[in-house]
């Protein structure tokens, strides 16, 4: 026999290769017979097109030989019936000379080979051998081609299951570090560590600030507190482990709940272990490799969102202690300074004292100082009220129109010492609306005497008060420097004065229009700033008149836009 090779290799095991014969001329048979029998072949012969087809319903075969010439059912259809069964089946067709048309004919339809008889029969094996060999590349080539499309199914399976998780990661981290309510923030971390590991329950463990001692904080997928105790016990020394190492922990837990195995995180912030998630799951499901890396990333991004919320919780309570420090000081400076301004009215009164003329001038220097230290307290107390709501506010139906006249007559003291005029724009028919007239009052007297403070000598400051949408608007333009399109935004924060140095001509706290928005925004309306600079400013606030009403024209405008509810409906 020539060739060494003669094992197909089928699906990756090594056996022999079967070899079917078909021929109606049985000496032939006997002659193929008599020479594969030594050889390394499964050798079976069909005498008839019939036998072989039937033959090729009950075996696998690697190779068919098959004459083209047969009685009945010819050599074609056995080969397009082989073809049928197995596609990769090579088949060699014999046939006389006179038939080499037919012969080609076979190599088209899918015969690998053919041989003219009579054949010699080294020949005859080599051809067999060279068919086989093809089917054997065949058959990895397909083989090879399929683990392929495995791996690359594989491949964009993990990378779409990568992507998904990445995601899922962002969108949480995005939703936990938005959040800075410590208890909402901690319960949402759970929630997700469970989500993403799939786990069965979870727990956040946080180091208390004061005591440095481990305490679990949030649980999740406990019903009784039974268990919840256990674990939290069993989880002790895990945690331990994991605050000790600042790397996280794999191991079983048992206990009544069953066995459970548990995935303990740290949560780290600048270096230090702030506490720990632990998940926990069944020894079945377990966590694969992707579940704790999950956990992991997510423990970042959970240890800097509890950080900012701790912090947040810090600064709201120092707030808290700061606004009533204020306010209690503000109103112990206001009892002192009412009785020191009452002993000033009486010391500088003519009728109970004899005055020399120079101390008319100190008198007057006292009272002003006097009068700018009651504002200010008064600024402050009513900020800090602001801030915590305790502003009182007196609601009935007021004419806005008699308000501002009440306040131009009030301030026409102070615009005469700088030679200003006060034009009034007041619209008649004016509708009611539903305010406190007092705060309104110190609204509309912050804008007229900001406009006062901050324009020039002799110059002229309107003031108009006209029916807006479902409210009233009212403005204060004055002819004064005007404020930068950069700074508008700032004038209503607190503590704001564009000029910040120590020489500024001007006085104040820059609370002024802090509680300007404050007290309009508790009327459920808005206030605004429109100016350019050396072009003057209007400062104007809309008021609905009923609160109710408050989805005026003015709906989407942000104060200190620069622009009227008027001009917002018209766009
Ligand atoms: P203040 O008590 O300092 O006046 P406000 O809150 O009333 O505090 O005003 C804050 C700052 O806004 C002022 O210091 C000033 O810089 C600016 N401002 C307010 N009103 C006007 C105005 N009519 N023209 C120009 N600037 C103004």
């Amino acid at each position: 026999m020539i060739g060494e090779e003669r094992n197909v290799q089928s699906e990756g095991t090594a056996r022999r290769p079967s070899l079917l014969v078909v021929d109606d001329e049985r000496p032939l048979l006997e002659i193929f017979q008599e020479f594969f029998e030594e050889s390394d072949y499964d050798l079976t012969i069909a005498n008839s097109g019939e036998e072989a087809i039937a033959l090729l319903g009950t075996q696998t075969f690697d190779l068919v030989v098959t004459d083209l010439n047969l009685p009945g059912v010819d050599g074609l259809t056995v080969m397009s019936h082989a073809k049928s069964v197995d596609p990769e089946l090579e088949v060699i067709v014999l046939t006389g000379n006179a038939s080499t048309l037919t012969a080609i004919d076979a190599l088209r339809q899918g015969a690998y080979d053919y041989v003219l008889k009579p054949f010699d029969l080294y020949d005859m094996e080599r051809t067999v051998q060279k068919g086989l060999e093809r089917r054997r590349l065949l058959s990895e080539n397909r083989q090879f081609v399929t683990s392929l499309q495995q791996h690359r199914d594989e491949l964009s399976r993990r990378v779409e299951e990568a992507t998904r998780r990445m995601r899922t990661l962002y969108e949480v981290g995005k939703e936990i570090t938005s959040n800075l309510n410590l208890d909402r923030t901690l319960n949402l971390i759970l929630e997700k560590s469970v989500e993403l590991t799939r786990a069965r329950r979870g727990m956040i463990f946080l180091v208390d600030e004061m005591t440095g001692i481990l305490e679990c904080d949030v649980v999740r997928g406990f019903d009784g507190t039974e268990s919840r105790d256990e674990i939290i016990a069993a989880l002790e020394p895990i945690n331990e482990k994991v605050c000790g190492g600042n790397e996280p922990v794999l191991e079983p837990i048992s206990g009544s709940a069953g066995d459970l195995v548990g995935w303990v995180v740290p949560l780290i912030q600048e270096n230090e272990v702030m506490g720990t998630i632990a998940v926990l799951s069944h020894p079945g499901s377990g966590f694969s490799a992707d579940d704790q890396n999950i956990l992991v990333n997510l423990a970042s991004q959970a240890a800097i969102a509890i950080h900012n919320a701790r912090v947040y919780g810090k600064i709201q309570a120092l707030d808290r202690m700061k606004s009533d420090f204020v306010a209690v000081v503000s109103h112990e400076v206001r009892t002192p300074l009412t009785a020191i301004k009452g002993t000033l009215e009486i010391l500088s009164d003519r009728n109970y004292f004899e005055i020399p003329e120079p101390q008319v001038e100190l008198f007057d220097i006292c009272r002003t100082n006097v009068d700018r230290l009651e504002t200010l307290i008064n600024d402050i107390l009513d900020f800090s009220k602001l801030e915590s709501s305790k502003l009182s506010t007196n609601f009935e139906l007021c004419d806005l129109g008699s308000v501002v006249e009440t306040v131009v007559v009030h301030l026409g003291n102070l615009a005469e010492k700088k030679a200003l005029r006060i034009e009034r724009d007041i619209a008649p028919d004016l509708p009611k609306v539903l305010a406190d007239d007092l705060r309104i009052s110190q609204v509309v007297g912050n804008l007229l005497s900001n406009a006062v403070k901050f324009s020039d000598p002799e110059g002229e400051i309107r003031v108009d008060v006209k029916r807006s949408g479902a409210g009233v608007e009212v403005g204060v333009r004055d002819q004064g420097m005007g404020i930068a399109p950069e700074d508008q935004a700032k004038l209503f924060a607190k503590f704001r004065q564009l000029d910040q140095s120590s020489t500024r001509k001007v006085g104040g706290t820059g609370l002024g229009l802090a509680i300007c928005k404050g007290i309009i925004e508790e009327h459920h309306g808005r206030i605004w700033v429109e100016s350019a600079p050396g072009k003057g400013s209007r400062f104007a606030f809309w008021v609905p008149c009923t609160p109710a009403e408050n989805a005026g024209p003015a709906a989407e405008e942000t104060p200190s836009a620069g622009r009227s509810p008027e001009d917002a409906s018209k766009s």
